[in-house]
């Protein structure tokens, strides 16, 4: 106990202080300081290919095309999401694409209908998103994500660091606006996510994603007919399911 207490203390002035050295930088200049001098190799990008995901999946591209890049496939993804990855992989010259799924042991016992996101999906999203991240981020020291402040009134007070189980996350995207998200893309003539034209500016699982109203967060539709607002990817190992690994 008193070991994790050390361990959490050092994690928590390790994002104090990389937030002291990062938090004035442009984003690509963040980046490229986390995957080449602070983390390198030790540092990973979980994307879920949905509607903004080109902006860091680009910079990454650019800085070090071997990062690994974690694609969380839980088997309800769109079928437009997978071919968007594979588009976006090539097109970007991604060299270290890991798709990982959830294990078919686990949902024959959880999950033997596949509705389980219906009856509880807290613990659907935690078989089919967190356990096979925690697993793909065992190497791992650091990982980046694309959330942002605008998409959510429980994203308002994200920080450009955090402190998640072992992990250190980053947030380099926290104060990009959809205005900023669009001139990256066509700065840089990035095709968009197919289902973004049809009013889905927040994209996940078919059976947890509706398209939004005007004026709706962007993430109104995701878990539309319930209190849930986040995976359980960016919750601490164990508060969302207990027990098991
Ligand atoms: S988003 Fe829905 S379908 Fe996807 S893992 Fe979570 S509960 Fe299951």
């Amino acid at each position: 106990m008193q070991l994790e207490t050390n361990q959490r203390l050092e994690l928590t002035e390790r994002a104090a202080a990389l937030t002291r050295n990062y938090e004035r930088l442009r984003t690509h200049d963040l980046l490229r300081g986390l995957l080449t001098e602070d983390y390198p190799g030790r540092i990973g990008l979980v994307s879920s290919f949905g509607a903004e995901a080109a902006v860091t999946l680009h910079m990454v591209a650019e800085i070090d095309p071997y990062t690994p890049v974690i694609f969380l496939d839980t088997w309800k993804h769109f079928p437009e999401t997978l071919a968007y990855r594979d588009a976006l992989v090539t097109r970007l010259g991604l060299c270290n694409m890991q798709t990982v799924t959830p294990r078919p042991v686990h949902l024959e016992v959880e999950d033997p209908d596949g509705d389980l996101n219906a009856r509880d999906p807290d613990r659907c999203c935690h078989y089919r998103k967190t356990r096979p991240m925690l697993q793909a981020l065992r190497a791992m020291d650091c990982w980046i994500t694309g959330r942002k402040r605008h998409q959510a009134d429980t994203r308002r007070e994200l920080t450009l660091f955090e402190v998640q189980d072992r992990w250190i996350k980053v947030n380099p995207l926290l104060d990009w606006t959809p205005e900023d998200v669009a001139a990256y893309y066509r700065a840089h003539d990035l095709p968009p996510h197919p289902l973004t034209s049809q009013g889905y500016p927040s994209i996940g699982c078919v059976p947890c994603t509706r398209p939004v109203a005007p004026g709706e967060d962007a993430r109104a539709g995701r878990w539309a007919d319930s209190e849930k607002t986040e995976c359980g990817i960016h919750f601490e190992n164990g508060k969302i399911v207990r027990g098991g690994t």
